[in-house]
């Protein structure tokens, strides 16, 4: 087994080639609702079983139907779940994609070192092989180094199943991405301004909001189900929609304000937004002077951010700040001023969270209709397992010059896995879990040099995606509608409970991660952790905790709990105690200040492209999610490659022509292996080109989506750290292009 270079190598010499199967166009227009699914009331028979989406993270529950002949012809909402509310989205349809695909992963695979010069290759293994060797390794890593030393990084429901059996095995060296590139920013905004963590889903009153403030946010385009569902009720009540973004995506066309500000300078518009409210007394008194803490001192620091002062630095006329900003007040407390997702942009990614945060708190949005209800979820007790040993260190210590930093960093354990000038580093193993970690974390430099550094990897998926090619072992895991997972207790208005059970058996020779999980545990001596037969048999027994079972929930899929916390929201004077260590909105932060901090958020300006570079943007498309969909037959059918968007001032500029193929080269050099085709519009500010993320894979394995456009990821090389909490700013990348290929080296 190679150790010394761990070279991305194919596992295509092992698995069969792919056809694609198209099986269905959706044909939507440009309406929200519109995207989703159509009933099917034809009188077929079918078998069908509760499950709950795995295409996305949002988790929609939903009857998967297999007919007569053991087909998983089809997925429908599940008509009980306040999570969907009977409907999936044109993504959540497609999951029958995932289980059709025919790249699929189709059985355990073990690198085979090359030998005189010759590359690495993959061998076909059985489960006891590949299980063997890795129970092996991480016996052998736990007694050289200790048991810290190998690393999960995971996404989606199978990583808890790896997180129990890593936890048990003496490791919480755990990262994952859906924190440090994506949503850990936020969460350090508003805890550090309301005490709590937004979660996920956002308990955002978007049915009953009267203005809805989306800052690079673009819902519709970020296809999450209920979100997307109560937008379009709040359009047919008459929302006054905001749209902050360099860019005119879906919901900016729905908006009664778009405002195409200059990139990287949000933070200006939320402080002249702040000056704005405060000044022109648009905020609820009675629910500052009652419910926070620091409003004169955020009063006088806001002073002098006036709409004229944002102007020069936003492009966003005084008037339309002035104006916004008394749209918010006078539908306040009904306002959301929304969270967002992806918010690793610039660096100073929580303070402007915070600013967020603190608008909706001057507001007076926070636990009021329409604005922020009070969520709610019910605790499933923990299967029976023997307590989890102490690790002597794990992912704080890794994190540890980032002192908001609540979850593992997965750019932090990457950089422990790199050897130091001695050579030496602590992280020598990674166990991957359903993340491509190529396309995901930027800088991919880096990602490859940690690779190329450790002592073992091991990658569980569904698909080749191209981190498979760094793997050791690759395990093949069976998709979501092939298997039992841990049952999804969801936050919300009411809490509710889903179950996700096979339709069919596993395809090929893939297997659950449950049974992974369990297999390698009990190679290593953990079996008392793992002290079932089957999942089904602790699903069961935590199902009689919260007074339901296996046999009602394969029958009902979904079960919705009275709330028992209270109300959605409180009243206006009643007490009602923030999660802040004041137990008050904290528009000042002693916290912050104790830590070296701004106590109130300041505006700094940003790096900007030189002559000849555009600002990268990129964003999601509704048919796909990530990296991850692009390969799959029913989605790919719907988009099967990404394009540049150019302000038709710059085409004009570059003479470039709708359709023309192009490369793009960022600041650092870096060529985008593939060309992408140019897509002119209006609908781009001209000192930016957009992108939808995901797509340029460049494994041939992925036979339909392997090049097929540009990988945004590999264009990101200059990553801005959030001091706070460690989340990779990504935005301030610029591109060029290469008009002419023979000047792109192969
Ligand atoms: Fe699936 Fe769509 Fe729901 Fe995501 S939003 S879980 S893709 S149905």
């Amino acid at each position: 087994m190679s150790t010394s270079r761990r070279q991305f190598i194919k596992v295509s010499a092992l698995g069969a080639g792919g056809v694609a199967v198209a099986t269905s166009a959706y044909g939507f227009s440009d309406g929200f609702m519109s995207l989703f699914e159509e009933r099917d009331n034809s009188p077929k028979k079918f078998k069908r079983t509760p499950t709950y989406c795995e295409v996305c993270f949002w988790k929609c529950a939903a009857w998967t139907h297999v007919d007569e002949q053991g087909s998983v012809v089809k997925l429908i909402g599940n008509d009980d779940d306040p999570q969907c509310n009977g409907r999936l989205c044109p993504r959540g349809t497609g999951g029958v994609g995932m289980y059709n695909d025919t790249d699929r992963l189709k059985t355990p695979l073990i690198r085979v070192a090359g030998v005189d010069g010759q590359l690495d290759t993959f061998r076909k293994a059985t489960w006891e092989e590949a299980l063997d060797l890795v129970a092996f390794k991480m016996n052998e890593i736990k007694e050289k180094y200790g048991p810290e030393s190998f690393s999960l990084l995971k996404h989606g429901s199978s990583g808890s199943h790896f997180e129990h059996l890593f936890k048990a095995y003496g490791s919480d060296t755990i990262g994952e991405p859906a924190y440090a590139q994506c949503r850990g920013p936020r969460e350090t905004g508003f805890s550090t301004t309301f005490g709590n963590w937004v979660g996920s889903p956002e308990p955002t009153d978007i049915r009953d909001t009267k203005c809805m403030v989306m800052i690079g946010s673009h819902i519709g385009e970020n296809m999450h189900n209920t979100q997307v569902q109560e937008l379009a009720d709040s359009i047919d009540n008459d929302v006054t929609l905001i749209t902050v973004d360099p860019r005119a995506s879906t919901v900016a066309s729905k908006s009664k304000y778009w405002l195409p500000i200059k990139p990287a300078t949000d933070m200006a518009l939320l402080l002249a937004w702040m000056n704005v409210i405060i000044y022109e007394e648009l905020y609820d008194k009675a629910y500052i002077e009652k419910y926070t803490l620091g409003f004169e001192e955020l009063k006088e620091h806001v002073r002098g951010f006036t709409p004229e002062w944002a102007y020069g630095i936003t492009t966003i006329e005084p008037e339309i700040i002035r104006k916004t900003a008394r749209e918010m007040g006078q539908a306040a407390p009904a306002v959301i001023i929304h969270p967002g997702r992806h918010v690793t942009w610039y660096g100073d990614d929580s303070q402007r969270e915070r600013a967020m945060a603190m608008l909706n708190g001057l507001l007076g949005s926070w636990g009021k209709r329409g604005g922020f209800y009070l969520k709610e979820k019910l605790k499933i007790p923990k299967f029976p397992h023997p307590p989890y040993p102490h690790p002597k260190w794990g992912w704080e210590e890794l994190g540890e010059k980032f002192p908001l930093a609540q979850m593992g960093l997965t750019n932090e354990i990457i950089n422990a896995s790199i050897p130091d000038r001695a050579g030496e580093h602590e992280v020598k193993a990674w166990f991957i879990s359903g993340t491509n970690l190529i396309n995901t974390i930027p800088d991919t430099y880096l990602t490859e040099q940690a690779l190329d550094s450790l002592e073992f990897v091991v990658v569980c998926d569904t698909m080749p995606m191209e981190i498979t090619g760094y793997a050791d072992v690759i395990l093949p895991e069976c998709t979501y509608l092939e298997r039992y997972d841990t049952i999804r207790s969801m936050t919300g208005r009411e809490p509710s409970i889903a179950l996700r059970m096979p339709a069919v058996k596993p395809k090929y020779d893939s297997k659950p991660s449950w049974w992974m999980a369990k297999q390698i545990g009990e190679r290593l001596g953990l079996g008392a952790y793992f002290d079932y037969n089957d999942f089904a048999d602790v699903l069961d027994w935590q199902l009689q905790q919260v007074g339901s079972s296996l046999e009602e929930m394969q029958r009902i899929g979904v079960k919705k709990y009275p709330r028992t916390s209270g109300p959605l929201y409180f009243e206006n004077g009643e007490d009602f105690e923030f999660g802040t260590s004041s137990g008050k909105i904290e528009l000042y932060s002693a916290e912050l200040e104790e830590l070296g901090f701004d106590p109130m958020p300041k505006f700094t300006a940003h790096p900007e492209p030189e002559d000849g570079f555009y600002r990268l943007i990129y964003g999601r498309a509704p048919m796909h999610t990530f990296s991850r969909t692009s390969n799959n037959p029913n989605l790919s059918d719907l988009k099967d490659e990404n394009k540049v968007w150019v302000n038709p001032r710059v085409a004009k500029l570059w003479d470039l022509k709708n359709d023309q193929e192009v490369f793009l080269e960022n600041q650092d050099g870096v060529v985008s292996q593939f060309p992408i085709k140019v897509r002119i519009t209006e609908r781009i500010r001209w000192d930016s080109v957009y992108m939808v993320h995901g797509f340029g894979h460049n494994n041939k394995n992925l036979t339909r989506a392997h090049g097929r456009g540009a990988s945004d990821t590999r264009l990101i090389t200059n990553v801005m750290m959030d001091p706070q909490m460690g989340g990779t700013g990504m935005r301030g990348n610029f591109v060029t292009f290469i008009t002419d290929k023979n000047l792109v080296e192969s």
